[in-house]
């Protein structure tokens, strides 16, 4: 329809007129074949009445055009104001909780193009409101990521993100360390054997987010019961290709798609952010522990014992010390060869550090001397570890050249209380001295510093 004015109302109000001006004139003549005589329907003041009656149907025609559809139409562009405010306001304040379907749409209460010009209103309105969701999730996550590089803590905040984003009731984040899946961190997700679920394996290598099957067992732990979850997603953490780890979140209700992008969106930074705490972690690591017996090196170890130091006069707290040295260790050297005696060390620590709880320090402080830092322990208890750490040793047995092999260590022990010491490294020589006490009395014992004096054994 050629347009006439640049106002589509007038435009429709001039074709009416022109329609009705059509009719009043085609009228007459549309009588005679229907047998009205023509000298009654040709008179000027019948063709008047008719171009009179057609212009007034096409004025009639006008305003009720203008009263159905103009006032429908006004009412759409008024809310599309206010939702423009809104929005306006939401952008600026960064909260487009205000924005709700019931704030924000237009009813489509309209079977026509009408009702398709709210909803489609309708869904631009949730396309930004996602696309700003999205942004705000996706800002917010890298900070949390940026936040953390102790991997712990990391865990942690990346999970508290994701389930926040993704709205979902529990997850867990689990990450790859010396080749196996660990479960870092854990939120209300109640399975067993998570990080060996087949599902959860299989996840790692995904290029994208899956959906699966509730595992059978998955429970979310809720603040007074516990409830099954409706739906459960793995998304699988890469960085440059290389699987670091697996996301799981449960679900109340199935997620939308909106919000599967969105936690899609989330795994790119992830990776790149747990890919850094991880080389954080080695690091650490690298400049902490020594490589054959994963004890702590002694530069790290003796810082750390410094620190108990301080903590201890600072709080008052007990702190108890042990030194041990490997009995005649340069014997099995000679006998079994070099590589037989690294064994023998790596073991012997291992077997010292199960005698040893959370906290404890253990330190290779030489060739096959070690410290133990004990914060918290006075006498008894260093006494008590230190037999432990005796006869976890003296249990060992290796397989050598045809026989097998047994070692002993020698122990010192004191605590910070009763030696006296007015520094680390006084406090050192006591447990040295004890530590030699114990070798000068047939080794294989543990000797507690504020009974070598008297050469006292325990
Ligand atoms: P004692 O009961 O008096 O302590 O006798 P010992 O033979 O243990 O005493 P000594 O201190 O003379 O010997 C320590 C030996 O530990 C000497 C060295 O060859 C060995 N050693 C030190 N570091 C390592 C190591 O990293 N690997 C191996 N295999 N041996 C080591
Ligand atoms: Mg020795
Ligand atoms: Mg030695």
């Amino acid at each position: 329809m050629p347009r006439l004015t640049r106002r589509a109302f007038t435009d429709l109000g001039l074709w009416m007129q022109a329609l009705g001006l059509g009719i009043g004139v085609a009228f007459p003549f549309l009588l005679i074949p229907l047998g009205v005589p023509s000298q009654f329907t040709l008179r000027p003041a019948f063709f008047a009445a008719c171009i009179g009656a057609g212009l007034l149907l096409g004025a009639a025609n006008y305003a009720l055009a203008r009263r159905v559809i103009g006032l429908r139409v006004v009412q759409v562009s008024r809310q599309m104001r206010y939702v423009e405010a809104v929005i306006a306001q939401a952008g600026y304040s960064g909260d487009w909780g205000v924005c709700t379907p019931a704030s924000c749409h237009l009813p489509v209460d309209s079977a026509d193009e009408l009702g398709e010009v709210a909803a489609s209103f309708n869904g631009l309105v949730t396309a930004l409101s996602t696309s700003h969701e999205m942004h705000r999730a996706m800002s917010e996550t890298n900070r949390a990521l940026s936040e953390h590089l102790e991997l712990a803590e990391f865990a942690h905040t990346t999970l508290r993100s994701f389930l926040t984003s993704g709205q979902a009731q529990a997850g867990a984040f689990c990450v790859v360390r010396d080749g196996h899946l660990d479960v870092l961190a854990n939120a209300r997700l109640q399975v067993a054997g998570l990080s060996e679920h087949p599902a959860v394996l299989a996840a790692l290598s995904d290029s994208a987010p899956v959906q699966l099957e509730v595992p059978p067992g998955l429970v979310v732990e809720a603040v007074a019961v516990s409830f099954r979850p409706a739906a459960v997603a793995l998304l699988p953490i890469h960085f440059r290709k290389i699987p670091l780890g697996v996301v799981v979140l449960a679900f109340s209700e199935s997620p939308s798609a909106d919000t599967m992008r969105i936690l899609d969106g989330f795994r790119m930074p992830t990776g790149v952010a747990l890919n850094n705490s991880l080389a954080h972690e080695r690091f650490q690591q690298l400049a902490a522990v020594d490589s054959l017996t994963g004890a702590y090196n002694r530069r790290f170890g003796l810082g750390r014992l410094e620190e108990e130091w301080a903590r201890s006069i600072r709080t008052g707290a007990p702190l108890g010390v042990l030194a041990f040295d490997l009995d005649h260790f340069k014997a099995v050297n000679d006998t079994y060869g070099h590589l037989a005696g690294d064994r023998v060390l790596r073991e012997t620590t291992a077997a010292a550090r199960l005698a040893l709880r959370e906290g404890d320090v253990l330190v290779r402080t030489g060739g096959e001397e070690f410290i133990v830092v004990l914060p918290g322990a006075g006498l008894a208890d260093v006494r008590a570890v230190g037999e432990r750490i005796r006869r976890n040793i003296a249990d060992l047995t290796f397989a050598a050249g045809q026989g097998s092999l047994e070692i002993t260590v020698s122990l010192g022990g004191t605590t910070l209380g009763d030696c006296a010491a007015e520094s680390t490294q006084e406090l050192l020589g006591a447990v040295d001295e004890a530590m030699y006490t114990s070798k000068r009395n047939g080794r294989n014992q543990l000797t507690m510093a504020a009974q070598s004096m008297s050469a006292a054994h325990v």
